[in-house]
């Protein structure tokens, strides 16, 4: 994947991407941490691209494919761990997740089992609330809270370039294909990842607030980033059909 935009490079990990954003003055941010086992990977990587450590690690949320080499990375590094305050609960041990909705179609349930970490992550005492200092974390960045995939899940907005983190917001592939998606697909916008979104009618909010953005660029967390003048019109429409084509038909009461 690597050149997403200018000052941003992705990683695609299995089925889950990591991204690094460079900022002016040389320092950069890695955005999320992939699933377990894969510390060692997005080290390579970095060591690869950069010659320092990033400022810090910024996570959109805390489910395991997200967060899991964040401690050992955040060790190595000695950097802290952004997260907006919601997730922190989930980030500590101290809560967890609604279980998957496992009637939302497909196998993955069963894809991802053996990937699924032994215990919940505990960043403690390396966690750092989101909201704060990010003009100087992520200069130029914005954070835009998207909560329905997860209470805290957050969205990142570049508005130099019109570049749109959206970690599980939504995705350009479908959940049910993330495992082929090196498969070539014509990409298109689909919903969050329906097993894990706990909240859909805040979901749904959170896709038309990020619909009414000026977007050139879109990279989410699953599935490939996508660029071009039209992918404005395409986020409006997935907001717009969310309920037809986003929401699980067992959850459909809930929206
Ligand atoms: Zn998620
Ligand atoms: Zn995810």
């Amino acid at each position: 994947m690597d050149a997403v935009a200018p000052n941003v490079r992705g990683l695609r990990i299995a089925f889950v991407n990591v991204f690094a954003v460079t900022h002016a003055d040389g320092s950069w941010t890695l955005v999320d941490a992939a699933v377990p086992f894969t510390d060692g990977m997005i080290r390579r990587w970095a060591e690869h691209h950069f010659t320092r450590p990033p400022n810090a690690i910024v996570l959109t949320h805390g489910h395991f494919d997200h967060v899991s080499a964040a401690p050992s990375l955040s060790e190595t590094w000695k950097v802290p761990v952004y997260a907006h305050a919601l997730e922190f609960p989930y980030l500590t041990g101290e809560r967890e997740y609604p279980a998957p909705n496992v009637g939302a179609g497909g196998g993955m349930m069963s894809l991802l089992s053996p990937l699924y970490p032994k215990g919940p992550v505990n960043l403690t005492g390396r966690l750092v609330e989101l909201s704060t200092g990010m003009s100087q974390l992520m200069p130029g960045w914005e954070v835009i809270h998207t909560p329905g995939h997860t209470p805290g899940h957050c969205s990142l907005y570049q508005a130099s370039d019109r570049t749109l983190l959206v970690g599980d917001a939504f995705c350009t592939t479908k959940p049910e294909s993330f495992f082929e998606a090196s498969i070539a697909q014509a990409p298109e916008l689909h919903g969050p990842p329906a097993y894990f979104t706990s909240d859909w009618a805040a979901a749904q909010a959170s896709v038309e607030r990020l619909s009414a953005m000026d977007v050139a660029v879109v990279a989410p967390g699953h599935g490939k980033p996508l660029a071009g003048e039209d992918l404005g019109a395409e986020l409006r429409l997935l907001a717009a059909r969310f309920r037809a084509v986003a929401v699980p038909e067992n959850r459909l009461s809930s929206v």
